[in-house]
């Protein structure tokens, strides 16, 4: 299976095209929402990019290809990242894939087991912060600007011509593009790769008119929101707990060139959109990813979305990576009756 450096090449900076350490990454689902249509009740086509279907599961692998292939081309001999988790796993696998040793910090305590597992399966060398991400980015920038070992956060410059080909499959899989974009912001990284990619594609003359990015945060973890750097992120979408993004001036150049928006949404309403999701839509993403069908159902509530139009929301990790949280504010009950065909039929009428 051929992944996203094979099928976007042109649009691709590559050091050497011969070296691709790919996984199959891309070609993930969009998938229409219908139901959440239907419970919105307006004329919206809403679709989700399931970016949990990636290799590693999540869309750190758009870019991790390219900047792993570009590492082993310029003969690195290890790479480094700081992490809230996807970067890590993205990392230690593509690391793994190319025989090239990965280093990752991650904040103690804040990552989910999943994450932490996948990092450690892969052969990554994981080390630990009593810190949070921002602290754990500003030792890798140091570590890797004095080093030969090789930074692949999303400011490795290959980082974001990667990911970028997310926004070129939504625009190849709708053969249009859509009118809103809603996706969870973190560092940043992302919502620059979607606008710059539906900028490429738009000079590229494929449309007129770039989606509007409608770029979503956690209420407590919400730098953007507030206009300015936050000292303690708190939010139970781990994958978005970042107080001083590293995408800062894009991200706000992003949002302001597309007139889209930032939005805030509480951890309540985050879980509450990833619930629905899974029950409805059958599509079970992670609490981080979840905040992009939060912040579409404020934005909706708020009338900044017209009617009659398309929007895509990606969906940007896996949720089998985190079911502790599932676990945590799932209510359910799961005990077991006797193993007879009388027992278990009656459950069953009674639910029926
Ligand atoms: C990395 C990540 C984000 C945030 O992306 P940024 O590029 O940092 O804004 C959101 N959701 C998930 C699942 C992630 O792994």
């Amino acid at each position: 299976m051929s992944g996203i450096i094979e099928k976007y090449k042109t649009y691709l900076p590559l050091v050497n095209d011969e070296i691709i350490i790919s996984l199959g990454e891309g070609n993930t689902p969009l998938v229409r929402l219908l139901n959440l249509e239907k419970k919105v009740g307006r004329s919206l086509r809403i679709y989700a990019k399931v970016e949990g279907a990636n290799p590693t599961g999540s869309f750190k692998d758009r870019g991790m290809t390219l900047a792993m292939s570009n590492a082993v081309a310029k003969n690195a001999p290890a790479v480094i990242c700081a992490s809230t988790g996807n970067t890590s796993a993205a990392a230690a696998a593509y690391a793994a894939k190319a025989g090239l040793k990965a280093f990752v910090i991650i904040p103690e305590g804040k990552i989910a087991m999943g994450k932490l597992m996948q990092a450690y399966i892969y052969g990554a060398m994981v080390i630990q912060i009593k810190g949070n991400f921002d602290q754990g980015l500003t030792i890798v920038k140091e570590i890797a600007s004095n080093e030969s070992i090789t930074l692949v956060n999303s400011l490795n410059p290959y980082r974001i011509p990667g990911q970028q080909t997310a926004a070129y499959e939504i625009v190849d899989q709708l053969q249009l593009a859509p009118d809103y974009h809603f996706l969870p912001i973190g560092n940043g990284g992302n919502t620059t790769a979607y606008w710059q990619g539906y900028e490429t594609y738009r000079n590229a003359g494929k449309y007129h008119k770039s989606p509007q990015i409608f770029a979503c945060q956690a209420e407590n973890a919400a730098p953007f929101v507030e206009g300015h750097f936050v000292d303690k992120p708190e939010t139970i979408a781990t994958a978005i707990r970042i107080g001083k993004p590293a995408y800062w001036q894009q991200s706000n150049i992003a949002i302001e060139a597309s007139e889209g928006r930032f939005l805030a949404c509480s951890d309540a309403c985050i879980i509450k959109a990833q619930q629905m999701l899974a029950a409805q839509e059958g599509i079970f993403c992670e609490p981080a990813s979840a905040a992009s069908i939060a912040g579409l159902l404020k934005a909706i509530e708020n009338n900044f979305v017209q009617e009659g139009t398309t929007i895509v929301c990606t969906l940007t990790g896996n949720g089998l990576k985190d079911t502790q949280l599932v676990e945590q504010h799932l209510d359910f009950q799961l005990n077991s009756v006797s193993p007879s065909l009388d027992a278990v039929r009656k459950i069953i009428e009674q639910a029926i």
